[in-house]
């Protein structure tokens, strides 16, 4: 059974922060679930983001090849140092994850599973997806249920998080938590999602930087119709009219309403 946080943490005479959105877990049915969730093998590597105090790290590892485990709270390294000191096969690295170059670490192909630190949640998947050299094949995300909802929503309920994370993986909803599960009890419920990498992307690589200013700018005014945001693309009036109608997309219509393939066909007619 998992020792109380709160007990551990005395221990060592350390607080939680709130500002690094430390929220730790200590319910072994739902730990136990989140790795489940993330069909390890013997021959996997995993990176997780934030171990805090080891609970989930403890689970994962008898189950990999190896664990990297990003923790940027100097004040817990000792404590995991202590706490996994029986796991040869983890690495902890006292980092922020957001500095964190995954192909240095890995050779191929990895998973990542976190517990999220909430306030970074958005720049964490910006990090994994789009700025890191080498993208997770599948992972294991716990993220306030409020985000693990935005993120699986279908056109109608699109926004720039969805859409631009689709582009990259396929989302599917795990499971909720209750915020009693975790120490100290955050204001709000839980959800694990996982997101499995698609391996053809919509776009070449060379040209998503383009495709993802098209995103950006037909979501900055999100009421307004997507022909007129994507105005201050630069376009003549002309062309991008013709553009829609090519595209088959009535431009009256808002960003939110878009599936990815529609945003693929309007950018194949733009670009
Ligand atoms: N994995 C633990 C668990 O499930 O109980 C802790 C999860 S807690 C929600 C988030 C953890 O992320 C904390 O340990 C926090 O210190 C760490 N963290 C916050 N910001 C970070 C960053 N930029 N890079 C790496 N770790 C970070």
């Amino acid at each position: 059974m998992t020792i109380h946080p709160r007990d551990i943490l005395k221990d060592y005479g350390v607080s939680p922060k709130r500002s690094l959105g430390q929220n730790f877990l200590f319910d072994d049915n739902i730990l136990a679930r989140i790795v489940g969730l993330a069909e390890l093998e013997k021959d996997h590597s995993v990176l997780e983001i934030g171990p805090g105090i080891g609970s989930l790290t403890r689970c994962l590892a008898p189950l990999t090849k190896s664990v990297v485990a990003v923790e940027i709270d100097d004040r817990l390294i000792p404590i995991l140092e202590d706490q996994l000191q029986n796991y040869q096969n983890v690495t902890i690295r006292h980092e922020d994850i957001l500095k964190f170059e995954p192909s240095r670490h890995f050779d191929k192909s990895y998973s990542v599973v976190a517990n999220v630190p909430y306030y970074i949640t958005g720049a964490i998947l910006r990090h994994i997806y789009d700025f890191s050299e080498l993208s997770p094949d599948l992972a294991i995300l716990t993220v306030q249920q409020e985000v693990a909802k935005r993120l699986i929503a279908k056109p109608g309920k699109m926004s720039l998080l969805s859409t631009s994370v689709q582009y990259y993986a396929e989302i599917e909803m795990g499971f909720t938590i209750k915020a009693g599960s975790f120490w100290p009890k955050p204001e709000v419920d839980s959800a694990v999602v996982c997101l499995r990498s698609r391996s053809n992307r919509l776009i070449e690589t060379q040209r998503e930087k383009e495709f993802f200013r098209l995103i950006r700018v037909g979501y900055s005014q999100k009421r307004k119709q997507l022909q007129k945001n994507l105005r201050s693309l630069g376009f003549p009036r002309d062309y991008l009219q013709a553009s829609f109608l090519r595209s088959g997309i009535d431009g009256s219509r808002r960003a939110e309403t878009l599936s990815l393939k529609e945003w693929q066909l309007l950018f194949d007619e733009l670009f």
